[in-house]
């Protein structure tokens, strides 16, 4: 019984998007780490209190905030009253959590996906890593900015079709 409704729960988080990348869902993302059902006893009967955990991409991304609304919004829109959102820090989320999907997403708005194995990202790596050009699928890009339109991303130009694009890169 709770199992199943906490499967509702995931389902309904599909629909909250990464407000930085509105095509990704923090599924897609892989953010979300936990959700549990806690029956709890209150004068109007027994409710049950939503109690998420989510992993931000980096520590201190500011579009986590967002998230944490979104989610609260999303769930109170669906009748969920008592929620509770944890950020656990550790262990660090890295690009591998994103579903294949997501991954596939992000590639079909114009953004390169994550290379896999960032998790032993350096930025001596990061400057060296051969990113892939989301348009022509070219690996001969060069990296012109470290941020893009926002932290997590990182702007690339393909040398050979001359897009500019934006890189998910790792955290
Ligand atoms: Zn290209």
């Amino acid at each position: 019984m709770i199992a199943k409704q906490e499967q509702k729960i995931w389902r309904i988080l599909e629909q909250v998007k990464d407000p930085e990348v509105p095509v990704l869902s923090i599924i897609d993302l892989g953010i979300v780490r936990n959700v549990q059902l806690i029956p709890i006893s209150s004068l109007k009967g027994d409710v049950q209190e939503v109690r998420l955990t989510i992993t931000p991409t980096y520590s201190g991304c500011p579009a986590m905030d967002v998230i944490s609304m979104d989610i609260r919004l999303k769930l109170i829109e669906k009748g969920y009253r008592n929620i509770s959102i944890q950020q656990q820090l550790s262990p660090a989320w890295t690009t591998d959590w994103m579903s294949e999907e997501g991954k596939q997403k992000l590639k079909a708005y114009g953004i390169a996906p994550p290379n896999p194995k960032q998790q032993f990202c350096k930025e001596e790596m990061f400057f060296e890593e051969a990113v892939q050009c989301p348009r022509c699928h070219s690996h001969h890009t060069q990296l012109i900015s470290q941020f893009a339109s926002t932290a997590c991303k990182s702007m690339y130009r393909c040398v050979d079709c001359k897009e500019a694009f934006d890189y998910f890169k790792c955290h």
